[in-house]
């Protein structure tokens, strides 16, 4: 079927596609348009489980809204959804114990010695000079190589699942918590009467009762029923017929907006581009559920050790109080890095997660009662200078055909829900 002229295709029902299909119907309320998404469901990395009473996402997405306006609307659109707003306790456990986040303001936490080695070499860090020459060289100049290879080395190599002197000195953007020397001596002092006691961007966050779902339902609300198709992927963009052809029919476009990831964008395009710097992880997340709670007062800890199988372990049940009646229970998100190549036996890496739970005393007399899996692929994309001029290159020369690539993986880039909003908004504001 070939649908009328001027219509306009967005590809992909996540965050990115119906938050830019709002602000397009809000300014063309009657123009045509058409939500394309591959999958069966709409919602991309920010969807929901619920199982065996348990409320879980794809890996723990918490909101941190830096535009009150943003987080109005949504809010706006989920009446009597109760949004939690949580101060954020997180945890490092660094050689037996438990270090406040983030690690380099807590250095006076550690083992005397690691403590001692940190400071010194914070002081005499490589200063002056060349600019850094990668994110890894960034980190050893900012923060001495005690702090960098104790923690943020093997902590966000066991992330990334690649080499950090790859990557581009921007690799994380606004959400690496940067302290100079000055905040990390001033935090060794005990904390005065009611001062905060964590920073950073998302030092206090929101979470919906029932799971970053809720979002995905305030996006869907004013979209006429019929506009978001599922289970419809874009296969092939003919750029001179200006088509989108879909295992069901040929829709003729006005404009595309993408946030299919921008290789896989080039490739139904037939864009020539090169691959090969394209390069990202993948995460395995579990969500498990046991018989009754474990720790009280963590939302999340971050595990640096090369011999724990996840980089990162979050509560569930420590950000949403259990419904009154329902039973006081362990609720885990458990995030795994891995190469995008790695085959991980799924079985296997369940038992050495419930094992490497067991060692760190998190799981001691458990019963696992539920649990889910889902591979995050590309989860954490590999910033690098090849990276960021390619993906210049190649949304610009997409641009100038009318098909713009936009999101996470469209801009190929680090950002929250809300980042996609705003560019969604400003993509809509420009084009209309
Ligand atoms: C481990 C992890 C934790 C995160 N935690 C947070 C957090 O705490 N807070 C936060 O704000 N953000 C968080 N994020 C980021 C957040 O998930 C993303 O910014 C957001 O979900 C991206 O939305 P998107 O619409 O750009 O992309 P996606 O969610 O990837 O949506 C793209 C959609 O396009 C569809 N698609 C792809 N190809 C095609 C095709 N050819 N045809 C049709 N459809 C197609 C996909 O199926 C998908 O539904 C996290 C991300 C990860 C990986």
């Amino acid at each position: 079927m070939t649908t009328g002229a001027g219509t306009t295709v967005v590809i992909g029902a996540g965050v990115s596609g119906l938050g830019f299909a709002n602000h397009w119907r809000e300014r063309h309320p009657d123009a045509d348009l058409v939500v394309l998404e591959a999958d069966r469901e709409p919602g991309g990395y920010c969807r929901t489980v619920v199982q065996d009473g348990f409320v879980w996402d794809y890996s723990g997405h918490f909101f941190h809204f830096k535009h009150p306006e943003i987080e109005a609307w949504l809010r706006a659109r989920m009446p009597g959804d109760a949004v939690h707003t949580v101060v954020r306790r997180a945890q490092i456990r660094y050689a037996g114990r438990d270090i406040d986040f983030p690690f380099q303001k807590h250095i006076h936490q550690l083992p005397l010695p690691d403590f001692l080695e940190c400071l010194v070499e914070l002081y005499f860090r490589p200063t002056g000079g060349e600019p850094p020459r990668s994110f890894g060289d960034m980190l050893y100049r900012r923060l001495g190589k005690g702090i960098t290879d104790k923690f943020l080395r093997p902590y966000n190599e066991k992330l990334y699942a690649t080499d950090l002197d790859r990557l581009d000195v921007s690799a994380m953007g606004r959400f690496f918590p940067h302290a100079d020397i000055a905040d990390i001596i001033a935090n060794m002092r005990s904390r005065p009467p009611g001062a905060p006691a964590a920073e950073g961007y998302n030092a206090t966050f929101t979470y919906p009762a029932g799971g970053a779902v809720q979002y995905i339902h305030a996006l869907l609300r004013d979209l006429p029923a019929g506009t978001v198709s599922c289970g419809e992927p874009a296969l092939a963009i003919d750029r001179a017929a200006r088509e989108v052809v879909t295992p069901r029919r040929r829709i003729r476009y006005d404009r595309v907006i993408s946030s299919a990831p921008l290789p896989r964008l080039a490739q139904i395009c037939s864009a020539p581009h090169d691959p090969a710097v394209f390069s990202s992880n993948k995460v395995h997340v579990f969500n498990l559920g046991f018989d009754k709670k474990g720790p009280r007062d963590l939302h999340w800890m971050y595990f640096p050790d090369p011999a724990r199988v996840f980089y990162r372990v979050g509560w569930y049940d420590n950000i949403v109080p259990p419904a009154p009646g329902a039973a006081d229970r362990m609720s885990l998100y458990v995030e795994i890095g891995a190469p995008s190549d790695a085959a991980l036996d799924t079985a296997a890496l369940l038992r050495r997660v419930l094992d490497d739970l067991a060692r760190e005393a998190i799981v001691t007399d458990h019963q696992l009662v539920a649990h889910h899996h889902v591979v995050l692929d590309p989860a954490y994309v590999h910033i690098t200078a090849a990276s960021l001029a390619e993906t210049d290159r190649l949304r610009a020369s997409l641009a100038a055909a009318d098909i713009y690539s936009i999101g996470r993986y469209g801009a190929w880039t680090y950002c929250s829900i809300e980042d996609n909003l705003v560019e969604a908004r400003e993509l809509a504001a420009r084009l209309g």
